[in-house]
């Protein structure tokens, strides 16, 4: 690929940081920070401005199920913009990609969900689930159900109401966050609470929080409870096995809402179209986005189960709550072509019984390398954890001072390397590649991933 001669990458780079705002950034760095241009995509991998090729460990911001370049989405939505470009599903009116999209979503996912709530992200998605939630509750006569629980550490978006959802003290400092009525449980983190536990105990113990909470807040006065089956952006917190039917058990024992954030979990990520069906919990609620167009367009909604959906159809009454890109024609068609090439493919089966297992066995074997004190995946999921010493259990490793940010530097070398993962603190590092993965592409993921461990040890001595 020759793009150097057609793109300027130090003008570009000069106009990105004279104008362009980054998200999560700290803007008085933002001369020194100089941002890498990214300019193709292709199955897997991308190439910047200078002609890097990079394997994409992160699927984009782990939306790119389907990898990247694919025509027949790029067909699709060609032909609907020429067809309909936009409209909306407001005031009695509909159009086919919404139709034919809502019908398909409730095909594939859980018996309890036969109606959909479309939006245009995963943010927009939480704040429907709070609004909706609560109007719920208005309609079955306990106005007074408003408080809806959720996780440290947990993600939920950017939004006023899903940043308050979500769980980061970093988030909350700024806006006034949370906004009333959300309140947060501990995250069931086993490598930060487990310690003298097995992972089983640790679970149920996790999960003991939510019951202490609602007794805390008083039952009467709980809406929802929610959370990302595997937390994500939170660093890919595997709940141990007995977390979710607990939380299940507790939810049912009070009548409190069960939500679950699929925004990272749905579309294949753990091997099945939703991450509660790999936990066999039922939730009342989804919220999906990203996985369900692979980030072609953006899109997202909410699944509404048929408790929700049957008392505000049965009680009526209008929910004042909409999007003017609620199911944009071009996201629908996007996602109609995405789910039938994930079909087509398939790409979910692969994740569980093939691919997944292939990628668990190459990624976990990384936990010998001596800088990585734990190693863990779940689908096509995981995360590692760089550390000073290994001890005799995950519980006993040291870690690295915080200030020589060795998972920064890490990532740095990964990128070096030609493999994308994400750090976040705690020196831990995220993957989330495209679904599509071939053994031989997690084979070469797994050696560049080991190149830049080896370029970080080299650093460190
Ligand atoms: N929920 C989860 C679990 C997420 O990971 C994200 C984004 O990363 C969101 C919600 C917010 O989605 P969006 O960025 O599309 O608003």
């Amino acid at each position: 690929m020759n793009m150097r001669e057609s793109i300027n990458t130090q003008r570009l780079q000069a106009l990105d940081s004279a104008h362009h705002l980054h998200p999560f950034a700290d803007y008085r760095l933002k001369d020194s920070q100089i941002s890498r241009v990214i300019v193709k995509g292709e199955g897997a991998y991308i190439w910047d401005s200078e002609g890097n090729r990079l394997l994409d460990g992160m699927a984009g911001l782990w939306c790119m199920n389907v990898g990247y370049g694919r025509k027949s989405i790029a067909d699709a939505v060609h032909a609907q913009m020429l067809q309909l470009t936009y409209y909306n599903s407001f005031f009695q009116t509909t159009h086919v990609p919404a139709v034919e999209l809502a019908a398909k979503l409730v095909q594939i996912s859980p018996p309890q969900f036969n109606h959909v709530f479309f939006v245009g992200s995963g943010s927009e998605g939480n704040d429907t689930i709070v609004r909706l939630v609560r109007h719920y509750w208005d309609k079955q006569g306990s106005p007074e159900r408003q408080v809806i629980i959720s996780r440290l550490n947990s993600y939920h978006g950017s939004t006023m109401a899903g940043a308050s959802l979500g769980g980061w003290p970093s988030m909350h400092k700024q806006g006034g966050l949370p906004i009333p009525g959300i309140v947060h449980i501990g995250q069931p983190s086993y490598l930060e609470g487990g310690k003298g536990k097995t992972p089983e105990e640790f679970g149920l113990e996790a999960a003991s929080w939510l019951e202490h909470k609602i007794l805390e807040v008083g039952a009467d006065k709980v809406a929802a409870f929610i959370g990302e089956p595997v937390q994500g952006a939170g660093g890919v917190i595997v709940p141990p096995s007995t977390y979710w039917p607990e939380i299940q058990r507790i939810c049912n024992k009070y009548g409190i809402l069960l939500v679950a954030d699929e925004v990272v979990c749905g579309f294949g990520r753990l091997g099945h179209w939703f991450g509660s069906e790999y936990f066999g919990i039922s939730p009342d609620l989804i919220t999906f986005a990203k996985g369900v167009t692979s980030g072609y367009v953006p899109l997202g909604g909410v699944l509404v189960g048929d408790r929700v959906a049957n008392a505000l159809i049965e009680k009526g009454g209008e929910f004042n709550h909409g999007y003017t890109y609620s199911g944009h024609p071009i996201g629908c068609v996007a996602a109609l072509e995405n789910i039938r090439i994930l079909e087509e493919e398939k790409i979910v089966d692969r994740v569980r019984t093939d691919s997944g297992p292939y990628l668990q066995k190459k990624f976990e074997a990384l936990a010998s390398h001596p800088l990585v004190g734990s190693a863990e995946t779940i689908g096509f999921l995981g995360g590692l954890n760089l550390v000073k010493h290994k001890g005799a259990t995950v519980h006993e490793h040291i870690p690295f001072e915080s200030a020589l940010s060795v998972g920064m530097i890490c990532r740095a070398h990964m990128f070096d390397s030609g493999v994308i993962m994400r750090a976040i603190p705690g020196d831990r590092l995220l993957m989330s590649p495209p679904l599509t993965l071939t053994h031989a592409e997690i084979d070469e993921m797994i050696k560049l991933i080991g190149l830049g461990l080896d370029q970080t040890l080299a650093d460190l001595k």
